[in-house]
């Protein structure tokens, strides 16, 4: 599939491996997801533009590389994508975040939006999308859809795991929006969990889970 990035580096298929294993404690869990979340945004941003200013070393003048154009907008779907949002801050610091929180209404089932909020200037602005699973896709498909409305530069989606049937309907849903992702895993089963997944992200990022 076009739009689809595997980014299968040793350290991030090592890291998730561990997070993965369902002893891995919730704090363990936050510091791997932190460090996979840096290596993701080294990766997804691979292709910025470039331009040129001109500073001075100690030794001469040189025109020098810097980022062109507007700061970059993370968008971390609520609440699992706030995992990924620390670890990308942190090696993209000037990043602007926006939040984006859906729900699914159990009559409709449409996603309806409880919480809304973007810095200004999104036209002129790379947004790159954060949540953890790739799941069915319906949520990433939604939020991409209403922050599609806000006109974005560009947009890109960033998981730590996808599932087949997440990844052919988002591409269908938004064949332009390129998606990177750590690993795609078997299939969902009926409750819509990635398998073999690491089960409840948000659950296990927030120590959230119900004890045994
Ligand atoms: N959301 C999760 O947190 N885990 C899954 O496996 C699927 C969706």
């Amino acid at each position: 599939m076009d739009n689809l990035n595997v980014i299968n580096h040793p350290l991030i298929q090592h890291k998730l491996t561990i997070m993965r294993k369902k002893e891995t404690s919730t704090g363990k869990f936050r510091t791997l997801l932190h460090e996979i979340s840096m290596l993701l945004a080294y990766e997804v941003t691979r292709d910025l533009p470039l331009t040129t200013t001109q500073i001075e070393t100690p030794l001469k003048p040189m025109a020098a590389p810097t980022l062109a154009g507007r700061k970059i907008v993370l968008v971390s779907i609520l609440r699992a994508g706030n995992g990924i949002l620390d670890g990308m801050l942190q090696l993209i610091p000037s990043a602007r975040v926006g939040h984006i929180g859906l729900y699914r209404d159990p009559k409709t089932l449409q996603a309806v939006e409880y919480y809304f909020k973007l810095p200004q200037h999104i036209e002129d602005r790379d947004m790159i999308v954060v949540d953890p699973m790739l799941a069915t896709g319906h949520s990433a498909i939604a939020a991409v859809s209403r922050l599609k409305e806000v006109k974005p530069r560009s947009i890109k989606f960033v998981c730590l795991l996808a599932a087949p049937e997440g990844i052919a309907a988002f591409s269908k849903a938004h064949p332009d929006v390129a998606i990177y992702t750590a690993a795609v895993d078997e299939k969902l089963n009926d409750h819509g969990y990635i398998v073999p997944g690491l089960g409840d992200a948000g659950d296990r990022i927030f120590g959230t889970q119900l004890e045994d």
